[in-house]
C-alpha cells in the first residue's frame, strides 16, 4: 500500500543522545591508585551503557607537566585493559579553541581583564572548600596604573542547581561562593575551567566521570557551559582514594605509580573500591576478564558516596 503523505510512517522513539565518556588525566606524573579508580569508573559507566570512551591529555600547565608521563599514562591504562576510542587528544594543541572562546566573552563584555597579585587578594575572604573568593576589585576597571595580568569571567548572579549521578541534587551559588574565577592566568595560560569545558563540548562527551575533587568545580563549569551556549553534559563524581595517613594519593603524597604488568590485584582492588567486589572465582583472573565482569555488573548507585576511600590494602 503506497505510503499516506499525510500520516508519518512510523512513530519513533528518538534515540537517546549517544554515550561518550572521557578520561582527562593531567601528565605530571604516572596514574595511581586514586586515578586508576577514577578511569576505571569512567571507563565502567562507557562501556555498559555501550558508549565511546575518549581520552584528553589535561597539559594545559606546561610548567608542571612532566617529560615522558603523558606516555606512561597511556601505557599503564593499556596495561590495565583501559583502551580508549579514537586519538588521543591533546590540550596543547588546542589554544586557538580556548582562545576563540575567551574572545567570544570578551566580545560580550562577559570576561575582563584582572590585576590582582595572589598577595593583594591573600587576605580576601575563602569559601567552604578554603579556596579565594574574588572580592571584584577589577570588576570595574583596572586600579589606575594597573596592568591586566589575569582574565576573569564576570559571573552572573544567581544560583546553579545541578545532579551528580552519585551526590545527587547540589546547588552553589557561583557568584557569591567563587566570584569571579580566572579563564586566562597571569602567566598568560588558558585556566582549566575554561579549557575543560570547551574540549568537553568539542568532543561531544555526554557523560563525565571523574574525582570527587572536583565536584566543587563543576557549577563553574556549568556557568561557562551556559555563557558559551554549550550543552552540559551528565556529572559523576567518584571517591578520592586516601592513604594510611588519610592523604589523597598524589605525587605530593608520594603515592605509587600503578604497576605495568600484573595489574590484576590493581584493578580488583580499584572495583572494590567503586562498590564492585568482584567474586572470589575472579581471584587473579586477568585485566580483561575482570573488566568483561565489571561492565557487565556495573551499577553507579553501587558507588560509595564518599568524597574520599581508604586504599584497600593489598
Ligand atoms: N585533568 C584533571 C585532573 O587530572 C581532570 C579534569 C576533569 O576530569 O575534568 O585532575
Amino acid at each position: 500500500m503506497p505510503a499516506d503523505p499525510a500520516q508519518p510512517v512510523a512513530t519513533l522513539n528518538p534515540l537517546p543522545p549517544p554515550y561518550i565518556g572521557r578520561f582527562a588525566p593531567s601528565p605530571t606524573g604516572p596514574l595511581h591508585f586514586g586515578s586508576l579508580v577514577a578511569a576505571l569508573a569512567s571507563w565502567l559507566d562507557a562501556r555498559a551503557a555501550g558508549g565511546r570512551w575518549l581520552l584528553r591529555m589535561e597539559d594545559l600547565d606546561r610548567p608542571r607537566c612532566v617529560a615522558g608521563a603523558a606516555d606512561t599514562i597511556l601505557r599503564q591504562l593499556e596495561a590495565c585493559g583501559l583502551q580508549w576510542d579514537g586519538a588521543v587528544a591533546v590540550q596543547s594543541e588546542r589554544d586557538d579553541a580556548y582562545a576563540a572562546a575567551l574572545d567570544a566573552l570578551i566580545a560580550r563584555g562577559l570576561a575582563y581583564p584582572c590585576a590582582c597579585t595572589r598577595a593583594q587578594l591573600a587576605q580576601a575572604p575563602r569559601n567552604a572548600e578554603g579556596e579565594i573568593v574574588y572580592p571584584g576589585t577589577c570588576r570595574n576597571g583596572l586600579p589606575a596604573g594597573a596592568g591586566a595580568r589575569a582574565w576573569r569571567l564576570r559571573v552572573p548572579p544567581g544560583t546553579v542547581a545541578f545532579h551528580d549521578r552519585i551526590h545527587g541534587n547540589l546547588r552553589q551559588n557561583v557568584a557569591r561562593e567563587v566570584g569571579d574565577f580566572i579563564v586566562r592566568r597571569a602567566d598568560g595560560l588558558f585556566a582549566y575551567q575554561l579549557a575543560v569545558v570547551v574540549d568537553d563540548a568539542w568532543q561531544g562527551v555526554s557523560h563525565v566521570v571523574r574525582g570527587a575533587d572536583l565536584l566543587w568545580n563543576t557549577p563553574r563549569q556549568m556557568v561557562l557551559q551556559t555563557l558559551l551556549g554549550l550543552a552540559t553534559p551528565a556529572y559523576a563524581h567518584v571517591p578520592l582514594v586516601t592513604n594510611a595517613a588519610g592523604q589523597k594519593l598524589s605525587k605530593q603524597t608520594l603515592a605509587p605509580a600503578l604497576p605495568l604488568t600484573a595489574c590484576s590485584t590493581v584493578l580488583a582492588q580499584a572495583l572494590a573500591a567503586l562498590g564492585h567486589s568482584p567474586p572470589a572465582g575472579l581471584a587473579g583472573a586477568a585485566p580483561a576478564e575482570l573488566l568483561a565482569w565489571a561492565s557487565g555488573q556495573w551499577q553507579i548507585e553501587r558507588v560509595p558516596v564518599h568524597s574520599t576511600i581508604a586504599k584497600p590494602s593489598p
